[in-house]
């Protein structure tokens, strides 16, 4: 199926062979295609809260690191809980979810972070046991392999894409994998339930785009100074305004049909930059996140520093000599709902790197980045010996 203005319509002839692929790593039955990865997830989110017992208010459970799932379970009419992180790895902790777990609780996403998988067998337990989906967020880890070798999408009731700007295929656009065959069969039977709102002007749409962004990025840099401000307030009084944001319905089969084929040769090539980081970096004051060389796919390179004081000032000196870093994730728990309270997700975003190994660099801008990186970090990490084994574990 495929989401075209604001109606869905059968998967057009350009798609078929990309969705025949898609079911067949996964065994789903059918593939639902849209305009970007959050659409993906609002359709997702309607699907759970349409399961079980009515509900006035649902809940989904998130992980604390993330991007877009709180925003699009609130566009989806879903309360966000935000469950803690992995401190080595920042993905989805099982005993948080458990703590968090409510009689509202209708779906848990397990998000993919920078292309890292788990094992979610015990989790997709959990969820069945209590009558929740689980819903895995690839949007970050398309073409990933989960630790026993199967496909990223093979073990979640419900799997989200993105083929947007900055994401692993990058052509635009966002897919619904429908593995489990009830939601399959209430997507196509309730087709109109899931139809889109029309497109917003494109212009009106950048302008929302940069707001939305500019007022993220200013609370964090708030609260990255003030960890006790209280943001989630105006925030959450903001959101609504954006919604139409998030809902995308897709506009090209064709070039998405084309970069699909050209996904093993895009996964080769970011995991070739990741291993010159690897390389490069070892032994430095800072965790590198190896995730990347079980799952097979590399969003960011990302490292975790060991002198989190200093983390901007460190960033803004290795973009000063011309690359990319990013430190944009941030508890989004701080953002929707402070009182759950994930400090292993505080840990990582005072710590976190990102580093870009998408085909904007190649193998010798990674090799000078490291470089930049090593530089830098000797000015901070002064102190020595790195003293992480000495830090109190909340873990
Ligand atoms: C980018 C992203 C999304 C949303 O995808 P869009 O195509 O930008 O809507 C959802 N989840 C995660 C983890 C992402 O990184």
């Amino acid at each position: 199926m495929i989401a075209v203005g604001t109606r869905i319509e059968a998967t057009p002839d350009a798609l078929a062979a990309v969705e025949a692929e898609l079911k067949e790593q996964t065994g789903a039955p059918a593939v639902a295609w849209c305009g970007r990865g959050a659409t993906a997830l609002y359709w997702a989110y309607r699907l759970a809260a349409g399961i079980g017992e009515p509900n006035p208010a649902p809940e989904v459970i998130l992980p604390a690191i993330s991007c877009t799932t709180a925003s699009a379970a609130l566009v989806a009419g879903l309360t966000p809980r935000f469950a803690d992180v992995e401190r080595s790895s920042g993905l989805l902790s099982l005993r948080s979810v458990q703590d968090r777990w409510s009689a509202r609780t209708k779906a848990v996403v397990f998000v993919h972070l920078y292309g890292q998988t788990a094992d979610l067998l015990p989790l997709a337990a959990l969820c069945r046991e209590r009558g929740a989906i689980l819903i895995e967020d690839a949007a970050q880890a398309t073409g990933a392999r989960l630790p026993g070798g199967d496909c990223v999408g093979s073990v979640g009731d419900l799997t989200v894409h993105s083929f947007s700007r900055t994401k692993i295929l990058d052509c635009g656009g966002g897919a619904l994998v429908l593995r489990a065959p009830d939601l399959a069969e209430r997507f196509q039977t309730d087709v109109s339930e899931y139809s889109l709102p029309g497109e917003v002007h494109p212009e009106t749409r950048q302008a929302l785009e940069r707001s939305r962004h500019d007022i993220y990025r200013g609370l964090l840099a708030l609260l990255r100074l003030d960890a006790g401000a209280t943001v989630s307030e105006p925030w959450l009084n903001l959101h609504g305004a954006f919604d139409p944001l998030f809902l995308r319905p897709m506009t090209n089969p064709d070039a998405l049909r084309r970069a699909w084929d050209r996904l093993p040769g895009i996964l080769e090539r970011r995991c070739r930059n990741a291993s010159i980081y690897e390389q490069k970096l070892s032994g430095g004051p800072w965790e590198l996140l190896g995730g990347w060389r079980e799952s097979g796919a590399c969003w960011r390179y990302s490292l975790l520093v060991d002198f989190p004081a200093d983390l901007v000032a460190f960033s803004e000196a290795v973009r000063g000599d011309g690359f990319h870093v990013s430190n944009l994730y941030w508890p989004e728990s701080q953002l929707f709902r402070p009182d759950d309270v994930a400090p292993n997700a505080e840990r990582l975003a005072r710590r976190i790197v990102n580093l870009w190994v998408d085909d904007t660099v190649d193998e010798s801008t990674v090799e000078a980045c490291a470089d930049s990186l090593r530089t830098h970090a000797a000015r901070f990490a002064s102190g020595g010996p790195w003293d992480r084994r000495s830090e109190p574990r909340s873990d």
